[in-house]
């Protein structure tokens, strides 16, 4: 018989072993030898045992068949990677960088088999019309503890063990006596952990609107017609996005498919999994990383053996293995956190495509504020657009209100809040409505503004705001460029011009100061370190246990708050100014988001955003809720400015211990990367310049083909090898979503 041999990943994450070794299959594996099993092997000069992935089965080896190592043996207790997982792994290597391993380890976020759990039954094994005469012969000889369990199991057919030796104090020793008398048998039934407390009880759907129903009928004549695309379903909150969802995985589920759902971590809600429950019943699971290691392998167990229909959980729960997927749904999909900080950092949505592409399943997008990526991909045909237009229960849009927080301070008013603030919310307290206070504090990174005319320090060659750092210097990040820290502002000459520092303790001193009798609640991330304490702040808001509910961007998602009548957001330059140019496009999508946190009941809303500049485009934008209005301005910028969309972004991060040779390494690679034609910005430090003892070099690369930036980083990768620098460790990111 000829040889077999094994194509094998060593699960080490090293650049040097990014490849296949191959492997002999010893004849006792051979039967059940798969692509995909985790295998134990010998690995290096000492034959260290390693684990590793089979990833390809073939009769030959391509150097001497002598040397050729042997299997140990397959990992009975780790999971098998299908084939279709590896080649998404391979693809998010290829697109994003990283070595296989990592992919693979990605596209696997569940590796090891966990014991199910199980509960151990004791039946009646003798035909019931014989129990009364057993029964009095117990009794008899006075076996009373047998004569308990079997009055008991006459009765009832089957006792829990634990009823059993808890309820009835029968012994495993009496237990064992009548199991050797044929008497009764124990029976064990395996279930899996489940993490969703919810009941099942199906509630009938509500009947869609018009503009839903023209949405799902072209859905299900695209499935009947075999046309598998990307839909961006773009609807204010409130506009029925939920129940669309709903709708379309009802079609795929009566397909016999299944459907993954992901919704951003933080939007992943008891209120959320009840309504999908509510549809589905026990079908629906959830996956996320606060489950126990046992309760994530038994959802993942479930998806793959057809124990559920749905999954829903954050970019994670991508991976689960359904055996026919028919949609992956993607709520919020402009969410920055869809994209992985670490290695591989693949985006969600992008990965989302691919493995519908793969698996033949539809992909639908939803957001109010959709990412200017996946707006510009609609606009252009890729995705299919589809609009609702209005609040689906009839529910006003709020009134917004634009305050400039600079002719504030020019009268006098240096409190943290606008007259009309608070006067509104002056106006709620006596009311007895609530309000909700927004601290926009994402992606601020120390920029540095004029507090008397709202002038921000600007790049004066990138349009985007510059950092403060030690020692008073301010230093841009796309280019470099340093200047130092003006005493005075440059546009009006007030000393007033510093970074700004309002915090959530700060603003909530302010409240207790300015509103004394007011109940506040605050939710940032002090005060939600603990596992329930996101879900309990919510719900005790939700119970009305406080007027105020003062946060971070954690507050604009989730709930339903039907007596929130006033909305205010403190400071909306703060992410206006981060260094990055998706600053603009995250100010109007948090602010769109919290503005529509107002009115949500019967009672319309008001919403006051405060600011030092009113004139923002996306402020504007956001204050009319006018989406499309929004990305005309916003993609004007990026194309006057080469970013993305319009271009692609790859950036180089190195790190290592040595400045210097950090510092060299760097520009020796982006004089190859030159010479090979890219267009280079950098090498330079990056915005922390050195963590924990590393120091951090950038290498931004700009092109207007994906592709292109693929070929980079592949050059980049050749290249690195034949340094041979182990000191120094490069990651990369495609279309970065925070600045380096
Ligand atoms: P979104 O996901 O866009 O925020 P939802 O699907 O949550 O919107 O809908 C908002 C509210 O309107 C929910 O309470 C929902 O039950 C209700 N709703 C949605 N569609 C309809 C409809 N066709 N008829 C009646 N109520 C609807
Ligand atoms: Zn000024
Ligand atoms: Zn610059």
């Amino acid at each position: 018989m000829e040889n077999l041999y094994a194509e094998i990943i060593i699960d080490i994450s090293h650049e040097a072993l990014d490849r296949v070794f191959g492997y002999k299959v010893p004849f006792s594996l051979r039967e059940h030898i798969r692509v995909g099993q985790q295998v134990a092997v010998p690995f290096g000069r000492g034959n260290k045992e390693r684990k590793g992935f089979v990833v390809g089965l073939s009769d030959s080896v391509d150097y001497d068949e002598r040397k050729v190592k042997e299997i140990l043996r397959i990992e009975a207790d780790k999971v098998t990677a299908e084939s279709k997982m590896l080649a998404l792994a391979y693809w998010i290597r290829e697109n994003y960088g990283s070595t296989i391993i990592q992919a693979l380890r990605t596209v696997l976020p569940v590796q090891e088999k966990i014991g199910r759990k199980s509960d151990r039954w004791i039946e009646l094994k003798i035909d019931p019309v014989h129990g009364p005469a057993l029964l009095d012969e117990y009794f008899g000889r006075h076996y009373t503890a047998k004569a308990r369990l079997l009055a008991a199991l006459l009765d009832q057919k089957k006792i829990s063990w634990e009823q059993a030796s808890k309820g009835l104090k029968i012994s495993k020793s009496t237990v064992d006596a009548m199991i050797k008398e044929d008497v009764i048998r124990v029976v064990t039934e395996y279930y899996y952990r489940n993490p969703n407390p919810e009941r099942a009880v199906v509630e009938n759907p509500v009947p869609l609107n018009e503009e839903q129903q023209a949405l799902i009928e072209q859905f299900k004549e695209d499935l009947l017609a075999d046309r598998r695309q990307t839909y961006l379903l773009h609807g204010v909150t409130g506009s029925g996005k939920t129940e669309v969802y709903l709708a379309a995985i009802e079609e795929v589920i009566r397909r016999g498919q299944q459907a993954i759902v992901l919704i951003p971590e933080i939007a992943l809600t008891y209120q959320t999994v009840q309504r999908f429950t509510r549809r589905f019943g026990n079908r629906v699971s959830i996956l996320n990383s606060r489950l126990s290691k046992g309760e994530k392998y038994d959802q993942w167990l479930r998806a793959k053996e057809g124990d559920v229909d749905v999954i829903i959980g954050p970019r994670s729960a991508l991976f689960v293995p359904f055996p026919n997927l028919g949609l992956i749904v993607i709520d919020e999909e402009h969410e920055g956190s869809y994209k992985s900080e670490q290695t591989p950092k693949y985006h969600a949505r992008e990965t989302a495509i691919q493995k519908a592409k793969m698996e033949h399943a539809s992909v639908i997008l939803g957001s109010a504020t959709p990412s200017v990526e996946s707006y510009r991909n609609a606009l252009e045909g890729t995705y299919q657009l589809w609009e609702l237009t209005k609040r689906a229960k009839d529910a006003l849009l709020p009134k917004v209100y634009i305050e400039d927080l600079r002719k504030e301070l020019q009268s006098g008013n240096r409190s943290i809040f606008s007259r009309r603030l608070h006067k509104l919310m002056e106006d709620r307290l006596a009311k007895g409505e609530q309000i909700m206070l927004f601290l926009n504090r994402r992606g601020y990174a120390g920029f540095v503004s004029c507090r008397s005319c709202g002038h921000v320090m600007e790049c004066p060659h990138c349009d985007v705001s510059m950092t403060y750092h030690r020692e008073g210097r301010l230093k841009c990040h796309y280019c470099g460029h340093e200047q130092l820290m003006p005493k005075t502002c440059p546009e009006c000459g007030s000393p007033l011009i510093g970074t700004f520092g309002l915090g959530t303790q700060k603003a909530e001193a302010a409240i207790h100061k300015e509103f004394p009798e007011a109940r506040v609640l605050r939710m940032d991330m002090d005060t939600t370190r603990r596992k329930h304490s996101h879900e309990e702040i919510l719900k005790a808001f939700s119970k009305g246990e406080a007027d105020i509910l003062l946060g971070t961007q954690m507050i604009v998602k989730g709930h339903d708050y039907a007596n929130v009548t006033l909305v205010g957001i403190l400071a909306a330059d703060l992410s206006l100014h981060a260094n990055d140019y998706r600053a603009g496009e995250r100010t109007f999508q948090l602010l769109t988001q919290a503005a529509g946190r107002a009115g949500r009941g019967r009672k319309s809303g008001e919403v006051v955003i405060q600011t030092y500049s009113p004139q923002n485009y996306s402020i504007q934008a956001a204050a009319s809720q006018d989406y499309q209005e929004f990305y005309r301005q916003e993609i004007g910028y990026r194309t006057l400015m080469k970013y993305p969309p319009i271009w692609q972004m790859l950036v180089i991060f190195l790190t290592g211990e040595e400045e210097k040779k950090v510092g060299d390494c760097s520009r020796k690679a982006a004089d190859m990367l030159k010479n090979k034609g890219f267009l280079v910005v950098g090498p330079g430090e990056a915005t922390v310049a050195k963590v924990k003892d590393q120091y951090r070099q950038v290498i931004y690369i700009k092109d207007e083909e994906y592709q292109n930036l693929v070929r980079a980083k592949d050059e980049m990768e050749q290249w690195f090898e034949k340094q041979d620098e182990k000191r120094i460790f490069i990651y990369f990111d495609f279309n970065p979503m925070n600045s380096y």
